[in-house]
């Protein structure tokens, strides 16, 4: 049994940020959000969902952000609100919050992201990366072969094309799909806890590892400890058949 719901015990809190609902949430980006929420909640924890829209605060208290995608006009409503919480950000990153931030998020958690009309988007730096918009659309479903969550299944749908510094490492190897671009055969980002990846909405609900990956980061960091519920990996191992019966 998870330490969260031992007997007796309270319930342990978990407070997830969903970062700019509004503006960046798109193709089932907050199927991510409802997904770690209702595994949170299978891991015995108190999940509590802060939505943060430009201009509002970030809760005292924060153990996991989750951000999506837009189109280039709402990555430039949220771009001057990111640049003022950069500091911000950058320090919960070096203490270990975990994030996953997707597509346009984890553009602007880049370095810079240069539209496909030449106006430039300045990032925050979380992630070693930068991204170019292009002139052809990478659509379709993608499967990554990882290290460390076994292989990955999703979406993705964008035309940046996103390039890693020597600082980050990809979140895992294309299989199938095209990734951060079309020639470098990887996909996605990671610093420590930081995750940026193009596969949108169905990433979380599709890939229980990386969820508990995620949770189990929040819950150490805050409370010192992780126990999963056993028989939830069993979801891990179903949601896997599942993904390899399905024709690509
Ligand atoms: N505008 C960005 C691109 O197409 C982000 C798109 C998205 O978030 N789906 O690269």
């Amino acid at each position: 049994m998870s330490a969260a719901a031992a007997v007796g015990e309270t319930p342990q809190e978990l407070v997830i940020v969903s970062l700019y609902p509004r503006d960046m949430n798109i193709y089932g980006d907050r199927g991510n959000v409802l997904a770690i929420e209702r595994r949170a909640t299978a891991h015995g924890f108190v999940p509590r969902v802060v939505e943060v829209n430009p201009g509002d605060p970030l809760p005292e208290t924060i153990d996991l952000i989750v951000g999506g995608g837009g189109q280039d006009s709402g990555q430039g409503r949220v771009a001057a609100d990111l640049a003022l919480r950069a500091d911000q950000f950058r320090a919960l990153a070096d203490d270990g919050v975990p994030m996953l931030m997707i597509c346009g998020l984890y553009q602007l958690f880049g370095h810079r992201f240069v539209t496909h009309t030449g106006e430039e988007l300045a990032g925050i730096g979380v992630l070693d990366v930068e991204t170019r918009g292009g002139s052809e659309r990478m659509i379709g479903n993608i499967v990554l072969d990882t290290a460390e969550f076994g292989e990955i299944i999703g979406y993705e749908n964008h035309s940046g094309n996103t390039t890693l510094g020597p600082g980050s490492t990809p979140l895992g190897r294309v299989v199938q799909g095209a990734g951060n671009n079309p020639n470098d055969g990887v996909e996605g980002a990671r610093n420590n806890n930081v995750i940026g990846s193009y596969l949108h909405g169905s990433l979380l609900p599709k890939n229980p590892a990386l969820s508990d990956f995620l949770i189990g980061e929040a819950a150490r960091r805050r409370y010192g400890s992780f126990e999963p519920r056993a028989e939830l990996n069993e979801t891990v191992r179903r949601a896997r058949e599942s993904a390899k019966r399905r024709p690509r």
